[in-house]
């Protein structure tokens, strides 16, 4: 049984500092404390701020204050957080874990960082992930590999890795991460935590750095559904600095779930045996629990993973375009102005990055627009089509979160095989819908036992949904 204060959950914390029986400054230093244990090996974070016990007391203080004033504090007010490394926080670095954005520091904070600091959260510091949310065991980061805490000589998964490795393993209460095709779930899955992946438009992606932006969202990684639930409540709605988000009064409201759909088409493609059996497992839990299955047909299912690279390569190509050695981030001269740009970028980037931006850039030619992304565009729409005639159906479509539980450190060495582990998680980014990840029990390899997450969607804006079933399930 853990003891320390720094492996509660939020909620759980949070009750003890509202009657006093710890202090904001207590559960910052059990995390601390916890960071310099395990921080050298795990490398969750790449940096623990310097001023992460004055932040606590200045929670504390705030406490104080709302209680003499008579007013109620915020429940995330001294809790603290860890943050993935591609989202700004004013004066901090934040290097997207590139060689490119090593020195970069923010001039203003996300609007999730904002919403977090009215709060009164504490942040510990920023965390690994894959050089600009790329990768899916956070392997591709310019600073190290992040280890799971279930087994060192495995990866975290990613791109959040860091972020959920610092939850799984007691060095923060709880996490943000980004999901571009699954970057918060992959992770959650991983390493045994619940992360959620918001409805496209739910949470602001303003002073995100960006990947794929008709795809990214900041979603929340925790020890809870609960937990998940006030981060997400924490950072949702519209803010007039990114347009592509909206009011949660837009969409129409749903009843708690009754219906589970299963694509058992998809489920039945190279899954792990034994995740197979978890997954039966907790479908018989629910099912007991009063939200049976049925089996789902999506046809347009089988060709989600290429449409979701195609457009992902396509997006990555131009929004990394802004990286060109001149106007920010690493700078090397060359002999001309173009050598300027190719120098810079070929020492700022990393091999998956640069191998994006040539994909994207040859997608996106004239001569092959309309062989690729031309047609990943018309199967997105088509795939967003069947899914909003699915959810007059069934109220959530269940899958296993990924088909195999952590891969060794190396495994995916081969890009094409790591790109396969997305499988069930890029779907619900490519139709903008809510989708959660929930352990669902472990699975074992090399002696040891390696948790494996249940993902969860739902209709456009019923996270309400997601987090109804996911408190159902306990394995
Ligand atoms: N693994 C996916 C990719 O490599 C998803 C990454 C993400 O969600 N940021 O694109």
């Amino acid at each position: 049984m853990e003891t320390s204060l720094a492996h509660l959950s939020i909620t759980e914390a949070a009750k003890k500092l509202k009657v006093k029986e710890i202090t904001a400054l207590d559960l910052a230093r059990a995390c601390l404390v916890e960071i310099e244990k395990r921080n050298k090996s795990l490398n969750a974070y790449l940096e623990v701020y310097t001023d992460v016990e004055a932040q606590a007391k200045v929670a504390d203080a705030k406490r104080a204050q709302n209680e003499k004033e008579g007013k109620a504090s915020h429940p995330l007010l001294g809790i603290p957080l860890a943050l993935k490394d591609n989202i700004l926080v004013e004066g901090r670095v934040a290097s997207a874990a590139s060689k490119m954005l090593e020195h970069y520091t923010a001039t203003y904070d996300a609007t999730v960082i904002k919403k977090l600091k009215d709060a009164g959260a504490v942040f510990l510091g920023r965390t690994n992930m894959d050089e600009f949310a790329l990768g899916s065991t956070t392997e591709n980061s310019a600073f190290g590999v992040t280890r799971n805490p279930h087994d060192e000589t495995r990866t975290a998964g990613g791109t959040s890795g860091g972020s959920a490795v610092a939850v799984a393993s007691g060095m923060a209460l709880g996490a943000l991460g980004t999901d571009t095709g699954g970057s918060v779930r992959a992770p959650s899955s991983f390493c045994g935590v619940v992360g959620l992946k918001p409805t496209y438009g739910a949470v602001s992606r303003f002073g995100l750095i960006a990947a794929v932006s008709s795809f990214d969202q900041a979603g929340p990684l925790a020890r809870t559904v609960e937990d998940a639930e006030l981060l997400f409540t924490t950072i949702r709605g519209e803010d007039a600095l990114d347009s592509t988000s909206i009011s949660e009064t837009e969409y129409p409201a749903r009843t708690a779930p009754k219906k589970i759909g299963v694509p058992v088409s998809l489920i039945a493609q190279g899954l792990d045996a034994d995740v197979r059996v978890r997954f039966d497992a907790a479908l018989v839990q629910l099912t007991k629990a009063g939200i049976p299955w049925e089996p789902i047909e999506l046809p347009t299912l089988s060709v989600a993973l290429a449409t979701y690279y195609i457009t992902n390569f396509a997006e990555v190509s131009s929004n990394l375009a802004r990286f060109d050695g001149i106007r920010y981030g690493l700078s090397q001269k060359g002999e001309t102005l173009f050598d300027d740009y190719a120098t810079s970028r070929a020492a700022g980037f990393g091999a998956e990055t640069r191998r994006r931006i040539i994909l994207g850039t040859y997608v996106l030619s004239a001569g092959y627009y309309d062989a690729f992304y031309g047609k990943a565009t018309a199967a997105r729409e088509q795939l967003r089509r069947e899914f909003v005639e699915i959810f007059k159906k069934v109220d959530i479509i269940a899958t296993p979160t990924m088909p195999c539980p952590a891969t060794t450190i190396g495994e995916k060495s081969d890009p094409l095989s790591m790109y396969l582990m997305d499988i069930f998680t890029v779907t619900a980014n490519l139709t903008g819908n809510p989708a959660l990840t929930v352990p669902m029990g472990t699975v074992t390899r090399d002696g040891k036992n390696l948790p494996v997450g249940m993902q969860f969607t739902a209709a456009h804006g019923d996270e309400s949904g997601l987090f109804a079933i996911g408190k159902l399930l306990v394995l």
